[in-house]
């Protein structure tokens, strides 16, 4: 039976940024969340084989099947396209989640992030979109789909290739619909044009959406409205035809109870709210941005093995979204196995090859002063 994006729950509980205690997921609070979610009628559950290093998709089992029946709910996982490397990856990797979840079978399975044309060619090689649909065939999966990543030339390459998938995962907000590197305005184009309904993630990008500089967070204040920044971000993307669940990856009650107020019933944005997200975006897209272009050319030279781009895309973030702390989490992250912008010994190599002139060592000053403290 194909979707019916009308009938499926506006709000999608993504299960990728679960709260923990210890470095642990704290299950007691995810069973709180979990049976909030539900009360309020919602019942989808978004999870992946690699999220929390596999313990999402093992909570499921353990907050959801152990304790609600299985039709109460619905689940997707994903298969990851980066673990496989022969056909019979996908069988040992599919029993294996079907274990930890112990679910029976899943609502919904995606393909995991096809990022380019590489990664789509993997898949080809691999028949993985006919595998997914053989375990549609034997009842094991109810519904195929992919999450995508590229760019909107390949998702049409993709979903005129296979006419069996019935749903698209895309990155879908309101500051990345004209970003040329996200492209959600031309991806949500094409998964209309061909009616597929579209499951969105990173709604609130990333949580950047919810706390914004101070110039947007004005022109949202001035609203009659009062919504939320947050809120407004999870309206536009619920504003739009054919978009089944939105999902969120909420890590605590607060934020839970936040959107389910939201999604109580969503209501499409008013006029006045959508001309004040096209002003927010005009404002993120005015400031000014560190003009590196990422070519990396300064990157082989450098003594410290400085991600020197990644550190300014990092910077240009927080400038656009004020989301300092997620940044900075980023930052550690991107720079763990490499030299951070403290390192800096001030050589000069990489502003002798910058094809921008960019005075590199006074801007990783700058980065350091926020993402060194
Ligand atoms: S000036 Fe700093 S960032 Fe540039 S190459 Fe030298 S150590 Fe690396
Ligand atoms: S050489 Fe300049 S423009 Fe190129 S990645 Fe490095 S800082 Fe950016």
């Amino acid at each position: 039976m194909s979707i019916d994006p009308r009938k499926m729950p506006k709000l999608g509980f993504g299960l990728m940024r679960l709260p923990e205690k210890d470095r642990v997921i704290d299950f007691e609070q995810v069973c709180r969340m979990a049976d909030l979610y539900m009360e309020h009628g919602f019942n989808y559950f978004d999870t992946a084989y690699i999220y929390h290093g596999g313990n999402s998709e093992k909570i499921v089992k353990t907050a959801l099947v152990e304790r609600h029946p299985r039709n109460s709910f619905t689940v997707a996982t994903k298969l990851p396209g980066w673990c496989l490397e022969k056909p019979e990856d996908m069988e040992r990797i599919f029993l294996e989640q079907l274990v930890r979840t112990g679910t029976g079978f899943f609502d919904y399975y995606l393909i995991h992030s096809i990022e380019d044309e590489k990664g789509y060619e993997k898949h080809t090689a691999l028949r993985s979109f006919e595998w997914t649909a053989r375990k549609r065939e034997e009842g094991l999966i109810r519904h195929l789909g992919f999450s995508f990543h590229g760019t909107p030339e390949l998702l049409r390459k993709i979903v005129s290739e296979h006419p069996e998938v019935e749903f698209v995962q895309i990155q879908l907000n309101y500051a990345d619909w004209d970003n040329p590197d996200v492209q959600s305005g031309a991806l949500y184009k094409i998964l209309r044009e061909h009616d597929i309904p579209i499951i969105v993630m990173e709604p609130v990008k990333g949580g950047s959406l919810a706390n914004p500089i101070p110039a947007v967070k004005q022109i949202f204040s001035e609203l009659p409205s009062a919504p939320t920044p947050a809120s407004l971000a999870l309206r536009f993307a619920g504003s739009l035809d054919g978009v089944a669940t939105i999902l969120s990856g909420m890590s605590t009650e607060e934020q839970m109870l936040e959107n389910i107020r939201t999604f109580s019933p969503l209501s499409r944005l008013t006029p006045e709210e959508g001309s004040a997200i096209r002003k927010a975006v005009e404002i993120i897209r005015s400031t000014p941005l560190i003009g590196c272009t990422s070519c990396r050319y300064c990157c082989d030279g450098c003594p410290q093995q400085i991600p020197i781009p990644d550190i300014f895309r990092i910077m240009n973030s927080i400038r656009q979204y004020n989301d300092a702390p997620q940044e900075i989490a980023h930052y550690r992250y991107q720079t763990r196995n490499s030299g951070r912008a403290k390192d800096c010994i001030a050589c000069g190599q990489c502003e002798s090859v910058c094809p921008q002139h960019l005075e590199i060592v006074s801007l990783l000053a700058d980065g350091s002063r926020i993402l060194d403290a």
